[in-house]
């Protein structure tokens, strides 16, 4: 069986289900047992839902097998509608490495419900970069993007035929939004010349606070902003002292709220820590997530913290112990807002 919708074409064949944009790139390969979801950077994430969701990222050995298979199977199908890619492994390597350059590099991260996005990056890197546990923009100066224009074009030349395929527009990186209004007003309105969709961005709660006011907020919902992703991580100061995190949470409390009250939904994120910290960390985020106004349209992530090398001796030079068998904190959250986890692994653009 066949379909065609919305740039994505899915075909189920034989007890396997492959879905690729109409550009002829791999999205989704199911061969009965595991998924396989291909990044745009060309990763391949296995993952296996009989297990309680476990993932793993394919060697380059495992995906050209994957992705061979996927194009095997897509080629001897007798359906004219569909692509005839002969060499598929070749072909995405190629893709990916088009992309690559667009972008001038990799893309960090995204949230998980935005793998699907179209990521134009506005702005490079994050304007605090000093938490101990993220490396994600180490040696990257948080600036705006001076390519911005010939991406935008290149972007709309590469997903041709498969625009529609991407469920939104994710403003990169750390902080697109922190940025000066001037100059983010006017790339939103190069982006929208081009393309008409929904915007998402992460911010953060400490910088952006200091540059973005309620009538700035309510623009971006003018111009389609759906969700603004912040990390929180924690609530315990305790927590935010050993991460390095500059956040405030009265700050914070009343950003969320005047972003919610444009009219944008907030994605929060928040760790899952274990060890010496666990009390602190669980009692103060439940009950700072309590008092916040969030409801369905939010989305509040559980992400569990994964310590790096650095870390890891940040914790030993202060007597933290990162690790335990305590229960996770979603056991102990109320909140009106969704609950989803927040696998960094599967973050993949
Ligand atoms: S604010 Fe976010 S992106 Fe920046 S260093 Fe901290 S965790 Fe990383």
């Amino acid at each position: 069986m066949i379909s065609i919708s919305r740039g994505i074409i899915r075909v189920e064949n034989s007890g396997k289900i492959l879905s690729l944009d109409a550009d002829g790139r791999m999205i989704y390969y199911n061969d009965g047992i595991y998924t396989y979801r291909r990044s745009l950077m060309n990763d391949v994430i296995r993952i296996n839902q009989r297990h309680g969701r476990r993932v793993k990222i394919l060697n380059n050995n495992e995906k050209r097998i994957i992705i061979n298979e996927f194009y095997d199977i897509l080629n001897n199908i007798n359906e004219p509608s569909l692509p005839k890619i002969n060499d598929g492994y070749k072909f995405l390597i190629n893709e990916s490495m088009r992309l690559l350059n667009i972008y001038h590099g990799t893309i960090p991260i995204v949230p998980p419900d935005r793998y699907h996005s179209l990521y134009i990056r506005i702005t490079y890197g994050c304007p605090w970069n000093k938490c101990t546990f993220c490396s994600l923009y180490k040696n990257i100066n948080y600036n705006i993007n001076r390519y911005l224009d010939a991406e935008i074009e290149m972007l709309n030349d590469y997903f041709k035929r498969s625009l529609e395929s991407r469920t939104g527009i994710f403003l990169g990186d750390a902080n697109a939004i922190g940025i000066n209004k001037n100059v983010l007003f006017k790339s939103i309105e190069k982006i929208k010349s081009y393309f008409n969709m929904p915007f998402y961005s992460f911010s953060d709660s400490f910088t952006s606070p200091l540059n973005t006011n309620n009538d700035d907020l309510l623009r971006l919902k003018g111009y389609g902003f759906k969700m603004i992703y912040i990390g929180l991580e924690s609530a315990s100061y305790k927590v935010l002292k050993f991460f390095n995190k500059s956040l405030n949470l009265d700050v914070t409390e009343k950003y969320i709220n005047a972003i919610k009250d444009a009219g944008i939904n907030i994605g929060l994120i928040i760790m899952d820590i274990k060890g010496s910290l666990y009390k602190s960390h669980v009692n103060e985020t439940s009950k700072f997530i309590k008092s916040l106004n969030l409801d369905k349209n939010d989305i509040l992530y559980i992400s569990k913290l994964i310590p790096g090398f650095e870390l890891r001796e940040h914790a030993y030079y202060n007597g933290i112990d990162l690790k335990g068998n305590q229960k996770s904190i979603e056991n102990f959250i109320e909140t009106n807002a969704r609950v989803s986890k927040y696998n960094i692994k599967e973050a993949l653009y």
